[in-house]
C-alpha cells in the first residue's frame, strides 16, 4: 500500500465563544496541512492551537452559517489567506448579521464573503484526500457534514444524545431528522461524530442512545 504523504488524520476540538461553538483544527499529522471548520469567535485562541501544532491552515469550512460558528472566518481568512466555503443555501448568512441571528445572541456578526459555495456530493480536495460534503438541513437550510474518513463533523445537525433546534428560521424538525437518517445513521456504527456544540460521539453510540433518533432506528 502506497504511504499516505498526509499521515494519520488528527482532530483538534476548541470550544469557543458564549454558545461554546466547536471549532475543529483538523490536519495531517505528517503534511501538517490542515482545516478550520467553526471558527466561530476567539481567533486568538485558534491561532495560538494553530501556531502550537505548526499546521498550515488551507481552508476555512463552515457547517452552516449561523453567528456562533463564523464569527473568527475573518481574522484567520486574514491570517493565512485561504478560501472560505459554504452550503450555496447559506451564502448569505455570512454578510447579512440578521440572516445569521447574530443580532439575537448579542453582537451582530459578520463574516468575509465564501470563495466556494457547496452543495450536495461535493468533494473538497485536502492533501490526498477528498472531504466529502453531505447536506443535512434540518437546523438550517443549508447545513452540511464534512466527511473525512471516518470522522464526520455534524454541525449543529446532531450533537451527543440529542439534535439541533428547529425553532429558528428555516428550520425544520422533519427535515433534520430526515437528513440525520440519509447522511449519518447510514453511515457505520465506528464512524466518529464531532458536533457543533458539546462531546465527540460516534454513530454507533447515537443509534443506541440518542432519545430523538428513537423514531427511526
Ligand atoms: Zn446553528
Ligand atoms: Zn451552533
Amino acid at each position: 500500500m502506497p504511504e499516505d504523504i498526509c499521515g494519520r488524520i488528527q482532530v483538534v476540538q476548541i470550544p469557543v465563544g458564549m454558545l461554546r461553538a466547536n471549532c475543529y483544527l483538523v490536519y495531517g499529522e505528517k503534511s501538517r496541512h490542515a482545516v478550520i471548520i467553526d471558527p466561530g469567535e476567539e481567533s486568538e485562541t485558534i491561532l495560538a492551537a494553530i501556531r502550537e501544532r505548526r499546521i498550515e491552515p488551507v481552508w476555512i469550512l463552515l457547517t452552516h452559517g449561523h453567528g456562533d460558528h463564523i464569527g473568527a472566518v475573518g481574522d484567520l481568512k486574514n491570517a493565512f489567506q485561504i478560501p472560505v466555503a459554504i452550503h450555496r443555501e447559506e451564502a448569505d448568512m455570512l454578510i447579512d448579521a440578521h440572516a445569521n441571528l447574530s443580532g439575537l445572541f448579542g453582537e451582530p456578526v459578520l463574516s468575509p464573503p465564501a470563495d466556494r459555495l457547496l452543495k450536495d456530493g461535493d468533494g473538497i480536495e485536502f492533501d490526498n484526500h477528498v472531504i466529502t460534503v453531505s447536506h443535512t438541513p434540518g437546523h438550517s437550510p443549508g447545513g452540511v457534514c464534512f466527511g473525512l474518513n471516518h470522522h464526520l463533523f455534524t454541525g449543529d445537525a446532531l450533537f451527543k444524545e440529542t439534535v439541533g433546534r428547529t425553532d429558528l428560521p428555516g428550520g425544520s424538525h422533519v427535515r433534520l431528522i430526515q437528513s440525520i437518517r440519509d447522511k449519518i445513521l447510514s453511515l457505520g456504527d465506528d464512524v466518529i461524530l464531532y458536533p457543533g456544540h458539546g462531546p465527540i460521539t460516534t454513530v454507533g453510540e447515537e443509534r443506541r442512545s440518542n432519545p430523538y433518533l428513537r423514531e427511526i432506528v
